[in-house]
């Protein structure tokens, strides 16, 4: 038999079938009003998903490309910004703003830990001439995510910038970017989004655009400003990735018709049993309850396993992919995503899987303990 995928990382992640049915159909011109209706149409369900009521816009890159956008339009060289790093992605926000210019104070936090609110207030007290503040909504690396009320409470109260990285976490965990004042709010399709690889959705607010406007460092294909002037007739400044917005239509499409505060319910549900399963395995959870990412779970592998070589038996033996770790954490944990198109029996084959990996490698899993927690959770049962 063909072998039948199980796609358990935290991007790319399955496309549900009528996403990958509307990517499907014949190319139509960009500048068509067929393509600027589309376009409309998408942006308008985005505002609803991300809870905003500034500019939204969809550019034709990977994540990262939102965010060198934010970068790019944001920093002036010379500029001082406080970057908030618990991981791997959050480096990014410091490689990015060092390639730009900027006077970059990066503030570290362990690892497997939210980012503390009291240390970033009293950096931006001590240095009040930061310009922007950069933070990870949900820390794809260490299965974290990250109290942005609380932050953007901090930061609104001064003049800098609140930028935020929440390409795995926008489209499964809620966020409300207006109430929680996000400036600038990066995301991205191949992760809870349900879609291939390719778009980054980006939003910015008005006091972001004050800042845009007197920007100098140079950039071409993610000029803001070219691209709000495009948007005035739903446009776009060059080519964009036609059939992905046209998957992204669909996708959102579900979305709503799922109910966006019942996709983040059962994003939420999707965690719980998963760590239930975890707990019940006698295996160690990364990540302490009240910050634990709602789209990925971070378990660090039995002491004499390498997590690489669970990884390895998943793969080849039951055809389940779960992500490793990256940098201090390789080979350390493994990391399941429930993120995007996923569901409760998504959540029990990964367990079953992992059960079942385990007595492969002679690791002491009673088999079924994971699971049954895991369906405890699902029928409402778990105290
Ligand atoms: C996946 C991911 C990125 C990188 O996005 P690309 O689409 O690979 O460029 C950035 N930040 C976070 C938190 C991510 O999960």
């Amino acid at each position: 038999m063909p072998q039948k995928e199980y796609l358990m990382i935290p991007g790319p992640t399955p496309v549900p079938p009528m996403v990958m049915n509307a990517m499907s159909q014949p190319m139509f011109g960009h500048r068509s009003p067929e393509f600027a209706e589309i376009h409309k149409n998408i942006i308008e369900k985005l505002k609803l998903v991300f809870q905003t009521q500034n500019d939204v816009f969809v550019l034709s890159s990977s994540g990262t490309g939102g965010m060198e956008a934010a970068v790019a339009n944001i920093i002036n060289p010379g500029e001082k910004v406080l970057v908030l790093v618990g991981g791997k992605f959050g480096e990014r926000w410091s490689e990015l703003s060092y390639n730009y210019g900027a006077q970059v104070i990066q503030q570290d936090f362990t690892w497997g830990e939210p980012v503390d609110i009291n240390v970033v207030k009293k950096e931006l007290a001590n240095n009040p001439d930061i310009k922007a503040v950069f933070a990870t909504f949900n820390e794809t690396s260490t299965g974290v995510f990250n109290d942005i009320e609380k932050l953007g409470k901090a930061v609104s109260n001064t003049n800098a910038l609140l930028i935020l990285d929440g390409i795995s976490g926008a489209g499964g965990i809620e966020i409300k970017t207006d109430e929680w004042n996000v400036d600038i709010l990066v995301t991205g399709s191949q992760k809870a989004f349900m879609l291939p690889p390719g778009l980054a959705m980006i939003s910015v607010s008005s006091k972001a655009w004050e800042k845009i406007k007197n920007k100098k460092s140079p950039c071409y294909y993610f000029d803001l400003l070219k691209t709000r002037k495009s948007m005035e007739k739903y446009n776009t400044a060059y080519t964009p990735a036609v059939s992905l917005f046209l998957g992204l239509n669909a996708s959102l499409d579900l979305i709503i018709e799922e109910g966006v505060n019942n996709v983040f319910q059962r994003h939420i549900q999707l965690r719980n049993a998963t760590r239930a399963a975890i707990d019940a395995m006698g295996l160690k959870l990364m990540t302490e309850n009240y910050c634990a990412s709602p789209v990925i779970t971070s378990i660090y592998a039995p002491k004499n396993i390498g997590a690489d070589d669970l990884r390895k038996v998943l793969k080849q033996q039951y055809n389940i992919s779960f992500a490793g770790g990256q940098a201090q954490l390789k080979n350390k944990i493994f990391r399941i995503a429930h993120m995007g198109f996923a569901d409760k029996m998504d959540v029990i084959t990964a367990i079953s899987g992992l059960e079942m990996a385990l007595n492969n490698l002679n690791s002491p899993v009673e088999l079924g303990s994971g699971l049954k927690a895991a369906q405890e959770v699902f029928l409402g049962r778990h105290k």
